[in-house]
């Protein structure tokens, strides 16, 4: 049994903190709060779910995985954290080998999933908010749909401590507390120091920050978040408007179906801007709102002109490649390091836990050579990850 400190109580740090704490370790987890942190990319409305990943099988059988326990959190929690109704890919032309969606729709064939496929004419007749014209092909996945994530972080929370994880809410981290040749805890704002055998650095967009080494590796970009009111909320309910990719590798732009507030939640997946997550620029630009008005009229006419009644700058944390980052850092024992999401980590939340512990215990897991300390990758290569990979 060892005594872990985990840095950062978004839902990779939560997760983390839960199963190590279940694994017999002793268990801090520690973040300035208030919790669930309102600057987290965690703490939002919504979060998309699918198993379709393009060519990538490792990601699409972790995510299908990942789709029967979200059931289960549903079940466990009794209250619908999931909401399996569905998930939309569509193109402007003709889906084509090499395309993501075709790609996906390849794989997910392949592992029996149910899919259909989705032509203008079928769009036209089950899906009325689209400009069918403009999107000629593409399917749609049943077993997906989102999930409320700042609700599901906010219940983990709960049951982390009442599992008996110890909560450090309300002071930031400043440091590794290093010697020995190891990491021997970390340092907070209000001069305390936390010792522990292992540290679990899980602090999302903040890493290439408060890790200043990490920098090399990671890239917190900002990406706007859109919520709009409807003119005809009956276009936007869930049966009529799932989910949805809108030719995301072309137009970048995604979506949820009306909110019980009454919202269409409308986001870019794009380069962002490079930024702190508490950086003032932190903050929805005129060009951003012209470009979504532009996607808007294209594609769903009737939000053109619609009320933007929030919106938000919500970070990724790049890596070059687009994969997660969860490893031990080779230089410094004692340190695990779990981000990298590039937008995309929710999803796998009811198996990321068991990632990160096996990270630090050292036991082996497939995919922890896919998330491996890899600083080998160049950036060349982030460019086509993100060229292929819809991050959401
Ligand atoms: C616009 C956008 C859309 C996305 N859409 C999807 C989607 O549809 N589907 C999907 O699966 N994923 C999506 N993601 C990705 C998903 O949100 C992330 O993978 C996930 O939330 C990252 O969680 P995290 O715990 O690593 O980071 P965060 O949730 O950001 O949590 C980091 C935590 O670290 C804490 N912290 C920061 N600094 C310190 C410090 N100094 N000391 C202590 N604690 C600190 C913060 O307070 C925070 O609580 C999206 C992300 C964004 C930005």
């Amino acid at each position: 049994m060892a005594s872990v400190i985990v840095v950062g109580a978004g839902i990779n740090g939560v997760t983390a903190a839960i199963e190590l704490k279940k694994r017999g370790h002793k268990v801090i987890l520690a973040d300035p709060g208030p919790l669930p942190h309102p600057l987290a990319a965690s703490t939002d409305i919504s979060k998309a779910v699918r198993t379709a990943y393009g060519a990538d099988e490792e990601y699409a059988a972790l995510a299908e995985r990942s789709i029967p326990l979200w059931r289960e959190w549903n079940r466990q929690f009794d209250t619908e954290l999931f909401h399996e109704i569905g998930f939309l890919f569509l193109r402007q032309h003709q889906m084509q080998p090499g395309d993501f969606e075709f790609e996906s729709l390849r794989v997910l064939e392949q592992e029996g999933r149910k899919v259909e496929r989705i032509d203008s004419a079928t769009l036209r007749e089950r899906f009325p908010a689209w400009k069918a014209e403009h999107y000629r092909d593409g399917f749609f996945e049943r077993q997906a749909g989102y999930v409320k994530s700042g609700r599901v972080v906010a219940l983990l929370i709960e049951r982390a401590k009442s599992l008996g994880v110890e909560l450090r809410e309300g002071n930031q981290f400043t440091g590794l507390d290093e010697g020995d040749g190891r990491v021997k805890g970390v340092l907070l704002d209000n001069g305390q120091r936390i010792s522990g055998d292992l540290v679990v650095m899980a602090v999302g967009a903040w890493t290439p920050y408060v890790l200043p080494f990490t920098r090399k590796f990671f890239r917190a970009t900002g990406q706007p978040v859109f919520h709009l009111k409807p003119r005809q909320p009956e276009l936007f309910a869930s049966e009529r408007f799932p989910v949805f990719g809108a030719d995301i590798s072309t137009t970048g732009y995604y979506g949820f179906p009306l909110s019980r507030d009454g919202v269409v939640k409308i986001a870019n997946h794009g380069p962002g801007r490079e930024m702190s997550p508490e950086s003032p620029e932190r903050a929805v630009t005129p060009q951003e709102e012209k470009d979504l008005r532009e996607f808007l009229s294209w594609t769903f006419p009737t939000l053109t002109d619609a009320l933007i009644v929030y919106k938000r700058i919500c970070l990724y944390c790049d890596t070059r490649d687009g994969h997660f980052w969860i490893a031990p850092d080779p230089e410094r024992p004692g340190l695990v390091v779990a981000t990298g999401d590039s937008g995309h980590g929710f999803k796998f939340a009811p198996v990321l836990g068991e990632i990160v512990a096996d990270a630090v215990e050292g036991k082996s897991n497939p995919l922890l050579e896919k998330f491996r300390w890899r600083p080998e990758i160049r950036p060349g290569e982030a460019k086509e990850a993100a060229r292929f990979t819809p991050d959401l």
